[in-house]
């Protein structure tokens, strides 16, 4: 079975105009399971000229069908989920139950929960002096572009996609080269749901070539980006060019803070869950765990059964695995370079793990073994900055300020989560989180109904919630002479 897919422009899925091609390669076995076309400049070009002229008609268009469309999307996807939850696991390495219980079932709901978005969308009158009447719309931007990482490809392509084009606007949509195949499958249902040519547009291809030339092409109003610091750096400048609007959802280094007063099984969970769920390659990931000093060898000792008893690092199409491969060569050296400079420099302990893992039967190197830095220093590389692996740094801390000081020490502010059994610190501590999602006794909780999003360096900006709906359009002041 070969997994290809053209770019997606104007209803139409063609080749690009070079003729060029990607290979894309299941991680777990090293084979080529498709290829995809690989957008230039003229085939962006082209992508933004088809949803420009989508535009108009689209806003158009009553708020009941364009969410038609949408339930019909959904519809599509609950139906091919099995066949969506096997190419996402063999295009990114996630294990299967992982792919059909968090990324399958999460999909069809949030196209739901944004088509239901449609015709709530409203303005304000505004009580104004004078003899005049002010009232406020909210309108489309127009073409909105999205870019997405590979991590999660699928969820992130809906929550690009589907918001937008309830709001009126048409997109076109960037996958992430690693993995576009899930998206591009999503934008191939959205075509088959009979969405008019042109709202959805897709340009898998290279970041700095395709891209670099969607955020450049004049007609793009907004830019929607996932992904990493500085490429998110790199794309609100050129967003500044041409002063439009961007939300950036950046990285993390979040911290899972356990106090003396936790439920420590609990706690253990969640901290084991937060940091090997899905290799570690999570915005969200708990790469910190900041524990109370006098429950440090109990959790660390918990932690370390955990990993002993409950991982199984293996084909990712197997339903008893726990850990797949990393996504490719070059996520394997920026994870394997972070751990052997914490090595070389001393820093802190490692306990367990450092080290990729031959799997039977499988060619792929990219298997990482669940790896835990104990004691680290709070300045060091690998304290302060994003794996994006499954790479723990386990931080003791004596009091509730240090804790708060150590979550709050990095230049991230995605997430964090905190463990205690007592109510009044768990709200004042998560008040003092410099953070967009703070988590009390659980972890990784998203949901299409509640914002999500970042402080600091990892990006402004709300995805999720109505507040993404605020993101999507712009309102327009109106003023009425009653005289
Ligand atoms: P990661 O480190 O997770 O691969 P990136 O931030 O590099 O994250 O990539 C996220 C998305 O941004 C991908 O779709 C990638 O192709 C795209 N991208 C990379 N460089 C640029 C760029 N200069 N301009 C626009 N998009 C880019």
């Amino acid at each position: 079975m070969s997994y290809d897919y053209g770019l997606f422009i104007g209803g139409e899925e063609r080749p690009a105009q070079s003729g060029a091609v990607i290979d894309v390669r299941n991680p777990a076995t090293g084979e080529v399971i498709g290829q995809v076309a690989d957008a230039g400049p003229e085939d962006v070009a082209a992508a933004v000229a088809a949803a420009a002229g989508a535009a108009e008609a689209w806003a158009g268009t009553s708020q009941a069908r364009r969410a038609g469309y949408l339930y019909d999307l959904a519809a599509l996807i609950t139906e091919r989920a099995g066949e969506l939850a096997t190419i996402e696991t063999s295009d990114m390495g996630k294990p299967i139950t992982v792919s059909k219980k968090v990324d399958l079932r999460s999909a069809p709901e949030a196209v739901e929960y944004f088509a239901g978005m449609a015709g709530k969308i409203e303005g304000r009158t505004v009580p104004v002096p004078g003899r005049f009447l002010n009232y406020t719309v909210r309108e489309p931007y127009g073409v909105v572009a999205g870019i997405i990482p590979w991590n999660y490809p699928l969820l992130q392509a809906i929550w690009k996609i589907a918001p937008a084009v309830v709001a009126g606007n048409t997109v076109v949509l960037k996958p992430a080269e690693q993995a576009p195949l899930s998206p591009l499958a999503l934008v191939r249902l959205a075509q088959e749901a009979g969405l008019p040519p042109g709202v959805v547009n897709a340009v898998p291809g290279y970041g700095e070539v395709a891209g670099a030339a969607l955020c450049a092409e004049p007609d793009v109003a907004l830019i929607a980006f996932t992904g990493s610091v500085e490429t998110g750096a790199a794309v609100q400048a050129a967003a500044a060019q041409r002063v439009v609007p961007v939300t950036l959802e950046l990285g993390g280094k979040s911290p899972t803070i356990v106090f003396e007063d936790a439920d420590l099984r609990s706690a253990i969970a969640m901290a084991y869950a937060a940091i090997f769920t899905n290799q570690g390659e999570v915005c969200t990931a708990g790469s910190r765990l900041l524990v109370h000093e006098s429950r440090h060898d109990e959790v660390l000792a918990g932690l370390l059964a955990m990993i002993g008893e409950k991982t199984v690092i293996g084909d990712p199409l197997d339903p008893a695995t726990t850990l797949g491969p990393l996504v490719d060569d070059e996520q394997l050296r920026r994870v394997q370079g972070f751990v052997d400079r914490a090595r070389e420099a001393g820093t802190g302990e490692l306990v367990t793990g450092g080290s990729t893992r031959k799997v039977e039967g499988l060619a792929s190197d990219l298997f990482f073994e669940p790896t835990v830095f104990d004691h680290v220093p709070a300045d060091s590389e690998i304290a302060q900055q994003e794996v994006f692996g499954p790479v723990l740094c386990v931080l003791p801390f004596s009091s509730e300020d240090e804790a708060v000081e150590l979550a709050n020490g990095v230049r991230y502010g995605l997430a964090a989560s905190v463990h205690t059994r007592d109510v009044g610190r768990a709200h004042r501590v998560a008040s003092r989180l410099r953070a967009g999602n703070v988590w009390i006794n659980s972890w990784g909780n998203v949901h299409s109904a509640s914002p999500y999003g970042g402080y600091k360096m990892s990006g402004h900006g709300r995805e999720m919630g109505f507040a993404i709906m605020d993101a999507v359009t712009q309102e327009k002041s109106v003023w009425v002479s009653m005289r």
